[in-house]
């Protein structure tokens, strides 16, 4: 069985692993060169610190690697939470927001390290070659045959000239966004397909260590300065320096390119930054230098044709970074997709079926939860109301887990139910919440008579959230049954 993947990114080399394991003869064709090469590793990619989460984490445990999950693991930090930065009242304050109510972490870890350790474990096994710098440029799914240009000086046996052909029995692109595997599927499927650019740009800025070769502000949160129009957030590193990205309008950008005001807009919008991370003079220089790139959002399906090829990762379903969701949704693709190869040995036709029609609805879920997700980031962790809805679900999911209550941040980040049942269990959940809020509204009139007249504020709120379990247990019953 000849398996081919194209694009070697974190998508591509986990499926190339999985196709290994099991046997496959693995080809894995890469545009760029190896990211393991000391002398392009810099040219190679944008280095991107991103947040790990339990699916990603879940799909490369199930590789049956028992090392390679943990060989990741190592070079991550974990965040407790998000810190809000704010200005209140004038003042200036840190607000910490614990991710999960019971103590789970994201991990922040440089995309270029996971990467690097796949492309090592695939380097170990006998069955992979590797192609670097060689492009995609042609698919015929019906022949099973796809064509390669040769960007290196060497030309091999298998690779003579620039452009070549080869065949294939199963073909998986990997190849991201822009992917090139995809406009070949377009022409032998009825692809749906939805692209939207949205109205955010994204500049990414390195944030030193302090002259003792520490971290600047507290290293286990991911920060976030939120400015509802735009946002400025930082992530740690395993090095004591943080990643920042500024998300702001194109409009916003061109202004401050335009006024050269970078310095001013960051003192008016997101206090502190300027100088406890980054001077005047740094700042300044990387919004000139660093790129401010656009953020695409991907829908499309189906994601295969016949038993011939797929398409898994960012070609399937690129999205917006608001969920931390892109990647580790890309590396649940490869979980996903080998389980139901594996549910039907032959009849890989019946499979790659039953894998674009349970894997659509799962990811065009996370995509708009990802697109809806940059005003919570933005604007709603600063509100009073999402704090107080927070602690409601938070405190429902510890107190009464048998209503089996979660936050939908917590079943998206910390579970590996299908997205598309994290979704309709999250809106049973905001119908149950309404009404209870409702009922429990009555609770807080009568608890606050009672109790407030004694200084009694924490029986108070407890008293509130009586009402509100009570409520909710009615509700939910009312609505299950
Ligand atoms: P890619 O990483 O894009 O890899 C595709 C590969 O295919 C590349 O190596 C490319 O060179 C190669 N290729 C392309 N065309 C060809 C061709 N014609 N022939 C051969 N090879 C080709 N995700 C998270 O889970 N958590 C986060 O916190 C997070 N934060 C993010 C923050 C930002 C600012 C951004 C932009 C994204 C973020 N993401 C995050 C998303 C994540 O980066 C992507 O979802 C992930 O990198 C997708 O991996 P992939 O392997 O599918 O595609």
């Amino acid at each position: 069985m000849k398996t081919v993947v194209v694009g070697a990114g974190p998508v591509g080399a986990l499926a190339a692993l999985y196709a290994a394991v099991r046997g496959h003869d693995v080809e894995i064709y890469e545009l760029r060169p190896d990211i393991r090469d000391p002398s392009t590793a810099p040219l190679n990619t944008k280095s991107i610190n991103l947040a790990l989460s339990e699916r990603g984490i879940n799909s490369l445990r199930k590789t049956g690697l028992s090392d390679l999950a943990d060989a990741v693991l190592a070079d991550t930090v974990p965040m407790h939470g998000r810190m809000i930065h704010v200005r209140k009242h004038g003042e200036y304050v840190r607000e910490a927001q614990q991710y999960d109510a019971h103590g789970r972490d994201l991990l922040a870890m440089d995309r270029t390290q996971l990467n690097r350790a796949l492309i090592d474990h695939l380097h170990a096994m006998p069955n992979v070659k590797f192609f670097f710098k060689h492009k995609l440029i042609g698919v015929d799914f019906k022949k099973k045959s796809a064509w390669f240009e040769n960007r290196t000086e060497k030309k091999d046996l298998l690779t003579q000239g620039p452009e070549f052909k080869l065949t294939f029995d199963l073909l998986i692109g990997a190849d991201g966004a822009h992917s090139a595997v995809r406009n070949h599927l377009m022409k032998v499927v009825p692809m749906t397909y939805q692209q939207e650019y949205i109205d955010k740009l994204w500049c990414q800025f390195g944030v030193p260590t302090t002259s003792d070769g520490d971290f600047r502000i507290p290293p286990n949160y991911l920060h976030i300065w939120p400015a509802d129009e735009s946002m400025f957030i930082a992530i740690p590193n395993t090095d004591k320096t943080f990643t920042s990205t500024l998300f702001m309008s194109k409009e916003g950008f061109e202004e401050l390119e335009a006024s050269g005001k970078v310095v001013e807009y960051f003192s008016k919008n997101f206090p502190a930054v300027v100088p406890d991370l980054i001077t005047e003079e740094d700042l300044k220089k990387q919004f000139v230098n660093n790129e401010h790139l656009p953020l695409i959002s991907i829908k499309c399906t189906p994601y295969h044709y016949s038993d011939a090829g797929v398409i898994v990762g960012d070609a399937a379903h690129a999205m917006v970074p608001f969920y931390g969701q892109g990647m580790n949704a890309g590396l649940e693709d490869v979980r996903v997709l080998f389980d139901i190869l594996d549910k039907y040995p032959s009849d890989r036709t019946r499979a790659l079926n039953e894998y674009t029609k349970e894997r659509t609805p799962d990811a065009q879920t996370i995509n708009d939860l990802a697109l809806g997700n940059y005003r919570e980031m933005a604007s709603d962790v600063k509100k009073p109301l999402y704090l107080l809805r927070k602690w409601v679900e938070e405190t429902l999911y510890v107190h009464l887990p048998s209503l089996g209550w979660a936050t939908q941040y917590s079943r998206v980040t910390f579970s590996n139910m299908r997205y598309s049942e994290v979704y309709q269990a999250s809106q049973r959940q905001a119908r149950i919440l309404n009404i209870a809020v409702g009922l429990g509204l009555a609770t807080v009139a009568g608890s606050t008579l009672l109790f407030a007249g004694n200084g009694g504020l924490h029986r108070a709120k407890m008293g509130v959230l009586r009402g509100i379990c009570l409520a909710a247990q009615g509700a939910q019953r009312v609505i299950q049954g």
